[in-house]
């Protein structure tokens, strides 16, 4: 499988990634979920609404700085350095991700498309047009302000109930409708409405490789390689593959 994915990675004008949790999951990032803290009795979807911000903005930005203090002390696995370098040597290959860790770009990755937002940058919840990079030094007093108007500032991720970015996801869907190849890396694809790239991609005649330890919700098909297993290790596999064909 891993040379047939070769083969066609090698013969693809324009491959696309699209890619998940499990990719973040493999360098060791984690949700969260059950850990002791201050939000330790709010749920996920609480600590990811709007509602919860506005009611709770300590409390859910706690929970940002400790996602950001870990991340910062994440290193990218080798399957991020594999398609680091094969964005180089393609020219084109734009990266889709559902990840709001900055994994993709940390590794040196260019365009980018970062469906569900970015947790390293947040912006004025007010809208007045504030905009800046986080850091855990940024973060030492919580929540936040917008040093412009004063209100709180928000995580620039996509919260619960608000819809995806339009120019990020609408460019999505077009790749999705000109790549002829799709690689989907570390997900099930069963998140919508982002699951809906790679099954576009599909439908526009593209072949999608998917790299994922379990079964994804794709259908198999001769226009789908599935290859089983970590990103991690697969990715530099194939990538070498595909190099000294
Ligand atoms: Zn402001």
């Amino acid at each position: 499988m891993i040379s047939r994915a070769a083969e066609l990675l090698r013969e693809s004008r324009n491959p696309v990634v699209f890619s998940g949790a499990g990719m973040s999951r493999e360098s060791g990032m984690r949700t969260f979920r059950g850990e002791e803290g201050l939000w330790k009795e709010y749920s996920p979807e609480q600590l990811s609404s709007l509602s919860g911000l506005r009611s709770d903005p300590e409390v859910v930005w706690e929970w940002y700085k400790m996602r950001l203090i870990t991340g910062d002390g994440i290193v990218p696995h080798a399957g991020y350095k594999a398609l680091t370098f094969l964005q180089k040597k393609k020219g084109t290959l734009p990266v889709i991700t559902q990840n709001v860790d900055g994994l993709h770009k940390l590794s040196g990755q260019t365009d980018v498309l970062e469906i569900h937002g970015s947790m390293r940058t947040a912006s004025c919840l007010d809208r007045c047009g504030f905009f800046t990079e986080l850091n855990p030094e940024s973060l030492q007093d919580l929540p936040p302000l917008c040093p412009d108007c004063g209100a709180i500032l928000r995580p620039d991720i996509v919260l619960f109930g608000e819809p995806l970015p339009h120019q990020v996801i609408s460019r999505s869907y077009k790749l999705a409708e000109e790549c002829d190849l799709m690689m989907v890396i570390g997900t099930s694809v069963q998140v919508w409405p982002a699951a809906g790239v790679p099954f576009a991609a599909l439908e526009n005649g593209a072949t999608v490789i998917e790299i994922n330890p379990a079964r994804t919700e794709l259908p198999q098909g001769e226009n789908v390689i599935s290859i089983r297993g970590k990103a991690g290790e697969i990715l530099p596999a194939l990538v070498d593959m595909e190099e000294n064909k």
